[in-house]
């Protein structure tokens, strides 16, 4: 199954993305994971995306749907996959069509900003291997490291309060419309994320089965 997750920063894609990768046995292909890896390690493609992420606006769509074309090329991609942050415009949907990529389900995580503001706080992330925890509601299970990996959890540098604000206009301006363009395919789920992660899990499988 081809899957897109969608939804503001902070609606839990990524928390759903993990969970639905290993009920699916599918990968999550995250976009701002893959940017993040190359800003740390300093190649060609983390140099041109380091203004654009840190400043909250979105890398140029040719630089992700070149990410997104190699990533699909690879063999654990041939039985399914979770896109986590892809497609963020209507351009990128449109050149995941031209791919030939057909998509099966769109699951469309709502959630307030409220409550997207308060997450955003106290979300953290695996400095290793990307997966995320929330100080409140999803506590690792040792302070400060990763349950998959121990790595060393860190705050996201684009979490702080104005980043988080910038990228929320930025998230209705450029990839709300996506809603529209999909619910016209027929292949849409809106799922209420304002709840805690086992509640936005039961309504995830709900969505995945009907
Ligand atoms: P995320 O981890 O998905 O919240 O992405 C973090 C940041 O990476 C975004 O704010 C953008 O700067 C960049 N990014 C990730 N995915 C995309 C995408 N599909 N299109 C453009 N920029 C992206």
């Amino acid at each position: 199954m081809n899957i897109v997750l969608l939804g503001a920063p902070g609606a839990g894609k990524g928390t759903q993305g993990e969970f639905i990768s290993e009920y699916l046995s599918i990968p999550t292909i995250s976009t701002g994971n893959i940017i993040r890896e190359a800003l740390k390690s300093g190649t060609e493609l983390g140099l041109k995306a380091k203004s654009y992420i840190n400043s909250g606006e979105l890398v140029p769509d040719e630089i992700v749907i070149e990410i997104i074309k190699e990533r699909l090329a690879d063999g654990d991609c041939k039985n399914g996959f979770i896109l986590d942050g892809f497609p963020r415009t209507i351009e990128q949907a449109v050149a995941l069509g031209e791919m030939g990529i057909i998509i099966d389900k769109v699951l469309d995580f709502d959630v307030s900003d409220n409550v997207i503001m308060k997450r955003m706080s106290g979300r953290r992330v695996c400095s290793s291997c990307g997966s995320s925890y929330h100080m409140e509601n999803n506590k690792p299970k040792e302070a400060g490291l990763c349950d998959k990996c121990k790595g060393t959890l860190i705050q996201r540098e684009d979490d702080q309060p104005e980043t988080v604000k910038k990228r929320l206009m930025v998230y209705r301006e450029k990839t709300k419309p996506l809603e529209e363009y999909y619910r016209k395919t027929g292949k849409l789920a809106i799922i209420n994320g304002n709840n805690t992660v086992g509640e936005t899990k039961k309504l995830t499988i709900k969505a995945l089965e009907a």
